[in-house]
């Protein structure tokens, strides 16, 4: 299975790293190897100094599917959870400047966090989802699926154009405003509409 992870999908992040508005999403793909091991704790890498929590709505495919119309596409999924995309910061910002991928500062053993799924039936609006990172005691990110630039059905019509949607891959949607910096023995809380889908310890 994959990871399909969208970036600069919330207006407010992309004006906290002072990125371009993208006219059409900006994609990328996680090895399953990213995943971070359930109840396993976030080694931060020793490549990086500057490591970076991004809490994001995640999406489990559920059919195999290519060429998805988006008025079929919720179709495809019945759950829905909360992750997050570990970023080392300092080095996506020197591939950025490059011009070169991103998978090194992305892609990595761990940095891919999935929390428990809630099925999408238990969640009145899909367009209108609350979400929130805790780090430590701290609220770090609240976010709102509204606030989507590209909502779920539009983002599996567009990633279905290029790559083969197939039963478990798992769709992260972007982060909004609040990305920072985790330090070891942090403790990061997830929250989707008040339920605690994950919680991790980092090292
Ligand atoms: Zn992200």
């Amino acid at each position: 299975m994959k990871l399909i992870c969208i970036g600069r999908n919330y207006t407010k992040h992309i004006e906290e790293l002072e990125n371009e508005k993208p006219k059409e999403p900006v994609v990328f793909i996680k090895p399953d190897t990213a995943i971070l091991l359930k109840n396993q704790p976030f080694f931060i890498p020793d490549f990086s100094n500057d490591l970076h929590h991004e809490v994001e709505v995640l999406v489990k495919i559920n059919k195999v599917g290519k060429h998805i119309s988006k008025k079929f596409a919720n179709k495809y999924y019945n759950e829905i959870g909360l992750g997050i995309d570990f970023t080392a910061r300092d080095l996506q910002k020197q591939l950025k400047e490059k011009g070169l991928p991103w998978e090194k500062a992305k892609s990595f053993d761990g940095a891919a966090v999935i929390g428990n799924w809630m099925q999408k039936s238990k969640l009145h609006d899909l367009d209108n989802l609350n979400f929130k990172l805790f780090k430590n005691d701290e609220c770090v990110q609240t976010g709102n699926t509204s606030h989507m630039l590209w909502k779920i059905d539009d983002l599996i019509e567009y990633i279905s154009k290029y790559f083969t949607l197939k039963i478990g891959d798992v769709i992260f949607t972007g982060t909004p405003a609040g990305v920072g910096k985790v330090i070891a023995n942090d403790i990061l809380t997830g929250y989707l509409e008040g339920n605690q889908l994950f919680s991790i310890k980092v090292k």
